[in-house]
């Protein structure tokens, strides 16, 4: 496909142009200078988008683009974001020096922010270009909603997706398609194989508080109901008592997807997942970790803050929760669920912030027209449908946007996964080169259609 769109070269060295520029949100003062070049030096890198695209600045940081269509047909929204998060410690030392090396055959580009999201916003921009440098015209608008602040749960996002809702009064975007899933090899340990990992869905996020008060005093006559012993007789409460574990459609329909994939005797198991889906969440609730918050909603104590001296009570004792929520959940009946395991009306819970698990997108055509860009891209990929564990800047879509995936076009081993928020974040130059035909595809494809 595509014979008439000559792919310009020089990726790789684009992609670390733009890691070079320190775009650390939660540091945003510091690196003034770095939010401020940002958009002058995209410009210079992808002048075409810059000519032809109407662009908006949102929100200080949010860069809004408008590709027309040449109907008016619903439109293909694109995200991405350019900030990224601090780096340190970073072994083989500047985090931001974009380097450009050979491993194993391939070229990498090493730098915070290659994966998340640099390497996934420039792919997207290399696609636009080379269209744009073919002549090509999209059958309908393509809206490209770059954000400067995702990684401090920023305010670029939401103010984008409000005024699109406004523009597009009343009318759904066909896509909405944001960071999350990735390209990735044994995903799951009864998965062998090369999968694409769609996001259908992510869960919600709850923030929580525990609270014990107490009297203080001389630690040589204690009472029996001091903070510390009520606040740890709470957490073991929590602990013990695991939220229920559930398969939704979304982690049904993964699992299902899988079964080509798995290892023979995991593949038994998600073969009867249809009849005895409550059997088979318990298999995966069982087996902890990631396949365990695939079924339930977690709850992770991250904090925990109590007494002043080795000899004094403790007058109070606080523990931090952080609860990733299941679709169909919500905030309200997390918080209900944890009331009920405590048991102690002394310890007082306290919302510190939340956000309600996402709805659960369609596996319908728009799903198959993200597997059909795969070929071209990554042909021995199978698309999988899949429940994101973290948030993204899409969750200000899918309030009023039916059709919202999450999913870059780039092989992310385990290890590069690691890597994000991690150490040495890189990206194999060959997963740049498919990730802008992936997007290619996917622009194009929609024009084929049309035109048979
Ligand atoms: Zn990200």
């Amino acid at each position: 496909m595509d014979n008439s769109v000559e792919v310009r070269s020089g990726v790789a060295e684009r992609l670390a142009a733009l890691i070079r520029i320190p775009t650390v949100s939660a540091e945003a003062e510091t690196h003034a200078e770095a939010f401020a070049s940002f958009p002058a030096v995209l410009r210079n890198l992808y002048p075409l988008v810059h000519e032809r695209l109407d662009r908006r600045v949102v929100d200080d940081t949010g860069l809004l683009f408008r590709w027309r269509g040449a109907s008016d047909a619903a439109p293909l929204v694109l995200m991405a974001h350019w900030d990224v998060v601090p780096a340190s410690p970073w072994p083989s030392g500047d985090p931001f020096d974009g380097r450009i090396e050979r491993r194993a055959g391939d070229e990498w580009v090493v730098g915070r922010g290659a994966l998340d999201d640099k390497g996934p916003l420039v792919v997207v921009l290399e696609a636009v270009e080379n269209l744009l440098a073919a002549e090509f015209t999209p059958a309908h608008d393509v809206i490209i909603a770059l954000g400067g602040n995702e990684e401090v749960m920023g305010s670029n996002a939401r103010a984008m997706s409000a005024l699109l809702q406004e523009e597009l009064a009343g009318r759904q975007p066909y896509m909405v398609l944001d960071e999350g899933g990735a390209v990735t090899d044994d995903v799951l340990d009864f998965v062998q194989g090369r999968c694409a990992m769609i996001g259908l869905a992510e869960k919600g996020v709850a923030t929580v508080r525990l609270e014990v008060e107490g009297t203080g005093g001389h630690a040589s006559a204690p009472k029996h109901d001091e903070p510390i012993p009520r606040l740890v007789g709470a957490l073991q409460n929590i602990e013990r008592n695991p939220l229920p574990a559930r398969l939704t459609e979304t982690v049904q329909a993964m699992l299902a997807a899988l079964r080509p994939v798995s290892t023979s005797a995991a593949a038994r198991l998600l073969g009867i997942a249809g009849r005895t889906g409550p059997l088979v969440a318990a298999a995966l609730a069982k087996a902890g970790g990631e396949s365990a918050a695939l079924v339930r909603t977690t709850v992770a104590p991250t904090r925990l803050n109590s007494g002043s001296a080795d000899n004094v009570l403790a007058e109070h004792a606080a523990a931090t929760l952080n609860c990733r929520i299941m679709p169909g959940s919500s905030v309200r009946e997390t918080l209900r669920a944890l009331r009920r395991r405590i048991r102690d009306d002394g310890v007082r819970l306290t919302l510190i912030e939340g956000h309600e698990p996402s709805p659960e997108s369609p596996l319908d055509d728009r799903f198959e027209a993200i597997g059909a860009a795969l070929e071209d891209s990554w042909p021995t990929a199978a698309a999988v449908p899949y429940l994101m564990m973290a948030a993204s800047d899409a969750r200000h879509f899918h309030t009023w946007c039916t059709h919202v995936y999450r999913f870059a076009p780039l092989l992310m081993t385990l290890e590069q996964r690691e890597s994000i928020h991690g150490e040495e974040e890189a990206v194999a130059v060959d997963s740049l080169v498919r990730g802008e035909r992936f997007f290619r595809a996917l622009i194009r494809n929609r024009a084929d259609e049309r035109e048979d």
